[in-house]
């Protein structure tokens, strides 16, 4: 399930692919995914520039030469990338938007159909991105210490959106184990020295995988349809049974926050 750094490794792609590109017909969507502009896109989308093309939290945002953006959620199995404009159609490709003349076009895929499309207007906040938490890349010590000054679990609270965003199962598991927090802890308990050292394994983890291009657990590939390497360096995650690198303790997973949940029994004591 894409997170915060496979978006951004899309995002990264895209931008060098398309930015200055031109926007020509759109050639299939899928109108159930759009969730704003579904009418629109037609219309407006023909002869439109790509300004610039960025991330919020795990979702990817087209900046179009007209103040609108295209969003994209990729929820589950969500993937955007360009692709010359004869070659083959993968299954579940809702949407398919020509450019430069209709040489090469933008396409998204989302087999489970978890993700969504939004056509915005410069103002309008239908994508909810004014709910969305900080961004983890760049949220300060003392933000940080703010937002987990809650009497919630700790999982649960780094997984939810309008905290901070961006993370999802994967990152929260291998972040809350370098720094030595179990994931049931409640926010608010863990101690200073603690909360410090997940800040910095927030951030670590993240420039890492991104720097990795992702991870690659199931159908995650980048806009250049490639796999992401993260997966081959990830110390908890999908990794029950085995032995954790630290101390030797066999890996636990355990549910917590709703989700599966992996950790260090020794390493992250509760
Ligand atoms: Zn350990």
């Amino acid at each position: 399930m894409p997170e915060l750094p496979e978006a951004e490794t899309i995002v990264r792609q895209l931008r060098e692919q398309i930015r200055g590109a031109k926007l020509g017909p759109l050639r299939h969507v899928r109108r159930d995914l759009v969730r704003v502009g579904a009418r629109a896109l037609k219309k407006r989308l023909p002869g439109r520039t790509v300004r610039d093309v960025r991330r919020r939290g795990k979702r990817v945002v087209i900046d179009l030469d007209d103040d609108t953006r295209l969003v994209f959620a990729l929820g589950m199995t969500g993937h955007l990338g360009i692709f010359a404009a004869g070659s083959d159609v993968a299954k579940h490709t809702h949407l398919r938007v020509a450019l430069d003349g209709g040489r090469r076009e933008l396409r998204f895929r989302d087999a489970r159909r978890f993700g969504g499309i939004w056509l915005l207007d410069g103002t309008d906040d239908s994508a909810g991105f004014t709910r969305l938490g900080v961004e983890p890349l760049e949220v300060d010590l003392r933000t940080f210490r703010r937002i987990l000054a809650r009497p919630r679990q700790v999982k649960a609270l780094l997984l939810d959106q309008a905290a901070i965003a961006g993370l999802g199962n994967i990152y929260c598991d291998e972040a809350l184990y370098r720094a030595g927090v179990h994931p049931c802890t409640r926010a608010a308990d863990v101690d200073p020295a603690r909360v410090k050292r997940l800040h910095r394994a927030i951030k670590r983890v993240l420039r890492e995988s991104i720097a990795a291009k992702g991870t690659t657990v199931a159908s995650y590939l980048t806009a250049r349809g490639e796999r992401g390497s993260f997966q081959s360096k990830l110390r908890v995650y999908g990794r029950q049974g085995e032995r954790c690198r630290a101390c030797g303790t066999p890996i636990e997973r355990i549910q917590a926050a709703g989700r599966s949940t992996h950790l260090c029994p020794t390493c992250q004591p509760l």
